[in-house]
């Protein structure tokens, strides 16, 4: 083997982005614990790096010794039991830390400096729903009853880069039971406000504009981010309030004030818009229709209302197009891959620790293959294999060691 993939995410793991520092600050509430608490999240984080699917294929990689190389020589690591009585108790905001420092140094190295579309660092809300499951469950799980099945989950909001670039996970904020609207909709927007108040606080200048779906194209929305000073694009659906109603059919009595012929992926995009007050929104607001004619010639649209009065018209068509990024690159790529939906662990906690370590993984993941990789791989799966590959063959060497303190 030429190069050791798993080397050389090592050293960028330590070397770059100083992961070390950020887990050996981590602590949790056990009480006189074997292990420190990096030691027990460190095979976890390369647990996830490596795709793991269960704690009990974790559990094998362990009792196998394949971690020891990245622990100095003759350290015993904890099994999966411990793994899991440290995740429902672990201090939440060491790992929340650790994310911050990833994505604030990314912004350091220039990763965003020419923004993710047309110069905009642009960012996407999704909510989603994690480690559904019929058996376990804890007092924070949300239940769905279906005759005599009950369906145990928990939810969220997710917000990712979108466009080009690594598809960071910027931050993530869980639904909670009781503070939470009951409601679908009403409920998520309230998770999305808190996600969005709480990335702004870390994360001050790194975004320009927020992709949303049309359960936020409304007044609380808008207002909440204009107040915290970032640009709003929300997709529009068909049932949705009484300004929107007239703005569109104003928008339908207008000629098109763009057509693009042969644009990627359509045969013809008409595009339609007008400025238009929303009730309760003080600016005044842009309403813009694109209606797509599909290479198969099917006809769809696409709506959306936005802040963004003098965005071009072919840039907020690539940014609402690349709302569907975060569904696909991010959501069904840890879906399908990182085992967002596989239930690992409830209780205290865990819920929220093992969303952290994927999305954490997720982040170095990205990073390594856009940055230090340049897309050499046609797919993250080659990838894995590789690393496998590299951490089978991989010999002891104390620059490769997490040391903890
Ligand atoms: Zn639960």
């Amino acid at each position: 083997m030429r190069q050791n993939y798993f080397v050389k995410l090592v050293r960028y793991m330590k070397n770059v982005y100083h992961l070390e520092r950020g887990l050996n600050k981590l602590s949790d509430g056990r009480v006189n614990p074997t292990f420190s608490t990096g030691q027990v999240i460190l095979p976890v984080l390369f647990g996830f790096l490596l795709r793991i699917k269960s704690f009990n294929e974790l559990n094998f990689m362990i009792k196998n010794n394949e971690f020891s190389k990245l622990f100095s020589r003759g350290t015993k690591l904890p099994q999966v039991d411990a793994i899991r009585d440290t995740l429902k108790v672990i201090d939440i905001d060491g790992l929340n830390q650790i994310n911050q420092d990833l994505v604030k140094k990314s912004v350091e190295n220039k990763v965003f400096v020419n923004g993710t579309i047309d110069g905009y660092t642009v960012v996407a809300i999704d909510g989603t729903k994690f480690f559904g499951s019929n058996k376990k469950s804890c007092s924070e799980c949300l239940k769905n009853t279906k005759g005599k099945t009950t369906h145990f989950f928990h939810s969220g909001a997710v917000m990712s880069t979108v466009g080009m670039g690594p598809k960071l996970v910027i931050g993530f904020e869980m639904y909670k039971p009781g503070q939470d609207a009951v409601s679908k909709d009403e409920g998520e927007l309230n998770v999305g406000k808190r996600l969005i108040s709480s990335v702004m606080k870390s994360h001050n200048k790194l975004i320009d504009v927020v992709v949303y779906d049309a359960l936020a194209c409304n007044s609380i929305w808008i207002n909440h981010c204009k107040n915290l000073g970032i640009d709003v694009i929300v997709r529009v659906k068909n049932n949705n309030n009484k300004s929107l109603r007239l703005a569109k059919k104003m928008v339908n009595k207008t000629e098109a004030v763009d057509v693009w012929e042969d644009e990627k992926g359509f045969e013809k995009v008409e595009v339609y818009e007008s400025t238009f007050t929303m009730d309760n929104v003080e600016q005044p607001l842009r309403f813009v229709k694109f209606a797509l004619k599909h290479n198969d010639k099917k006809r769809t649209q696409i709506m959306m209302v936005t802040t963004c009065m003098n965005m071009a018209l072919k840039t907020l068509f690539k940014i609402i197009r690349a709302r569907w990024d975060i569904e696909n690159s991010i959501f069904n790529n840890l879906k399908s891959e990182c085992g967002l939906e596989h239930c690992f662990v409830h209780g205290g906690k865990a819920v929220e620790a093992v969303l952290y370590l994927i999305f954490i993984a997720s982040n170095i993941m990205q990073l390594f293959l856009v940055r230090r990789l340049k897309k050499h791989f046609t797919t993250q799966r080659e990838m894995v294999r590789l690393l496998l590959k590299g951490l089978y063959l991989l010999k002891f060497k104390a620059e490769l060691v997490f040391s903890s303190v």
